[in-house]
């Protein structure tokens, strides 16, 4: 009985080694993912005015803002351990690029209308590109075509379109009635 309590010990031991390990490896990436977005990002739009991460007391408000199934808001479900809130396209580009070099799951959240959670949450550590503040609509009625950013919601979209014409719109969905201002148009 002593032989197999000691056994199970080492075992506890050697995982929860193992998790410290893994833990403070995560935390060097962390580190290495932080710096490296401004090497990859615009300059001239410096990405740590994107990067939200727990200690800023803004994170919590953000994650919750583009969160629609309030099920993943319990505190058991596991946050992210950075938004990037992108303002710039290269911040995209960036968040992409760093997250691959070192080793952080992804999620891209553009309305976060997705009731699966899709976009927001993980079972592994993740990191959130939010692409909410990259909204710009330019509708050209002559040619009839629009370049939307993933983060316009169809509800922006439909008004700038409105604003222009009394006979063009867009319908990419077939039942939006409850949906105008949440959907973005990165789920296209
Ligand atoms: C109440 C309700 C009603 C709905 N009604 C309809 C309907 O009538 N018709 C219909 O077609 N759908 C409907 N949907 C589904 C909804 O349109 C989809 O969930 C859509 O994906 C939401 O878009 P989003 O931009 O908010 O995506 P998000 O929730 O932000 O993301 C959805 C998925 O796309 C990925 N993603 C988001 N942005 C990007 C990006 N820029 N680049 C790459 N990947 C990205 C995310 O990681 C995630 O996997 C409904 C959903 C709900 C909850």
């Amino acid at each position: 009985m002593k032989a197999s309590i000691s056994t199970i010990s080492i075992v506890l031991l050697s995982v929860s080694l193992s998790i410290s390990l893994v833990t403070s490896n995560d935390a060097v990436d962390f580190d290495n993912f932080l710096r490296c977005l401004p090497i990859h990002s615009n300059p001239l739009v410096p990405i740590t005015d994107a990067i939200l991460t727990p200690t800023n007391s803004s994170f919590e408000y953000i994650y919750q803002l583009r969160a629609s199934n309030l099920r993943t808001l319990l505190s058991s479900t596991s946050r992210p351990l950075a938004i990037i809130t992108a303002l710039h396209p290269s911040h995209a580009q960036a968040t992409v690029v760093c997250a691959k070099r070192h080793g952080f799951h992804l999620r891209i959240r553009s309305g976060g209308h997705d009731f699966e959670g899709l976009s927001y949450t993980s079972g592994v550590p993740f990191v959130i590109l939010d692409m909410f503040n990259l909204h710009s609509i330019d509708v050209d009625i002559e040619s009839e075509t629009a370049w939307v950013q993933a983060g316009a919601t169809t509800g922006e979209l439909y008004y700038r379109i409105a604003e222009k014409s009394n006979v063009h719109g867009f319908p990419p969905l077939s039942a939006l009635v409850d949906t105008l201002v949440e959907v973005a148009m990165g789920f296209l």
